[in-house]
């Protein structure tokens, strides 16, 4: 689950993490009404889940409130890759003296959360990761020492902070660690991370990525998503309790268990195809279930033929097919539909499916390649 930045830098603030002051706003009059508290120049900021909003102008600074308001009439009507902006953040603009990128994730490689730094903050950071790989700062943290003192002030002197602001960094740091612990996030980020021109460090912007399974325990975090900004496939996913990754082949495949979803999507780019999804069903998946997976599939429009393969255990073919057959009634799909059944019930699901127009495949090799075959035909 992603927070908007002004969500991100609200639970920031709440661990002392210096911010702007400002507040988030639904329509143009509310940005000026901000913006005129505020006095001054303010900063009017699309709050879409997405990164490089700058570049996309949804950042702009604004000299008095009727600019403001002229901005955010401007911003609220964008759009950023594909997202419409709903809200605009007015924040107090920074005077900026320079840019600092500060972030924890996970490195997975490593088997623990990684804190990394860089004084070529700002807007491009991947860019920086490329061309300049040296000037990325990294430490790795222990979960059960925390973040260390000695670690913090590491990465102070490999970014050439100045030392008059190295206990300030230093309690910035350990607040992000513990702003990334205690909520268990996968990402927390700054960036920038500025010096004002009064010498002082401030979170400009703010980025949070919280981890879906560990949701049950955040309860105020889980009331805050902001579905609106989600794709509708992956709602309705995380509704039926589906895994679900869209991609961007043509394949659409739908496959009981993750280690089988990934084989299958290997074997059809073994044959030349592209998937155009991940999707685990999960074990013991019933009809509804099924139906729900099968629609989420074909509202992809890139899909140009299905690929069905079950293995059936826990999970019954025959309840499989009859979702199948659910999902056939209600979306009459175009494409051809190629099915592979084994296991618990299978002779059932093979005979309710007979007549449903499917292509059916005896072994995985066999349906992969009628499955590209068929896509490629279109
Ligand atoms: P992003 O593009 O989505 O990462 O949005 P940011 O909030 O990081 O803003 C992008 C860039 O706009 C920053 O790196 C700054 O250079 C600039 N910017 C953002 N807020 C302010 C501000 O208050 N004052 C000034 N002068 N520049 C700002
Ligand atoms: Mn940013």
């Amino acid at each position: 689950m992603k927070l908007h930045e002004y969500q991100s830098k609200y639970i920031f603030s709440k661990y002392g993490i210096p911010i702007p002051k400002g507040r988030v706003a639904a329509t143009a009059e509310a940005a000026k009404q901000i913006a005129q508290e505020l006095g001054g120049r303010v900063v009017i900021k699309a709050q879409v889940l997405v990164g490089g909003r700058g570049k996309a102008g949804g950042v702009k600074v604004a000299k008095d409130p009727a600019e403001a308001e002229q901005l955010a009439t401007q911003i609220l009507s964008l759009e950023i890759k594909g997202l419409p902006v709903r809200k605009v953040l007015v924040d107090e603009a920074a005077a900026i003296q320079t840019e600092i990128y500060f972030a924890i994730t996970n490195d997975r490689a490593a088997r623990r959360p990684v804190m990394i730094a860089s004084a070529a903050g700002g807007v491009d950071i991947e860019e920086v990761a490329h061309t300049n790989p040296e000037k990325i700062i990294k430490v790795h943290i222990d979960p059960l020492l925390g973040l260390r003192d000695y670690q913090t002030r590491d990465i102070a002197a490999g970014i050439d902070l100045p030392r008059e602001l190295w206990r300030e960094f230093n309690s910035i740091a350990q607040a992000l660690w513990k702003v990334y612990n205690e909520n268990d996030a996968t990402l927390a980020e700054i960036n920038p991370l500025i010096i004002n021109t009064s010498g002082k460090l401030v979170a400009l912007d703010g980025k949070m990525m919280i981890d879906d399974n560990a949701l049950f325990r955040h309860i105020d975090l889980a009331e805050i998503r902001d579905i609106d900004e989600e794709a509708p496939a992956e709602i309705e996913a995380r509704k039926y309790g589906l895994s679900y990754i869209k991609l961007d082949g043509t394949i659409g495949c739908m496959v009981n268990g993750a280690g089988l979803a990934m084989t299958t999507m290997d074997i059809v780019k073994l044959f030349g195809g592209e998937p155009a999804n991940f999707l685990d069903v999960g074990g013991g998946a019933g009809a509804e279930k099924v139906a729900a997976a099968m629609k989420i599939i074909l509202t992809d429009s890139n899909v140009k033929a299905v690929l069905f393969n079950i293995f059936g255990g826990i999970t019954r073919c025959d309840e499989v097919a009859r979702g199948i057959l659910a999902a056939i009634d209600e979306v009459k799909p175009q494409v051809p539909m190629i099915v592979r059944l084994v296991g618990t019930n299978a002779e059932e699901g093979r005979r309710l499916l007979a007549d449903a127009n499917m292509i059916t495949a005896e072994t995985l090799v066999d349906a992969a390649q009628k499955a590209v075959q068929a896509a490629n035909k279109k």
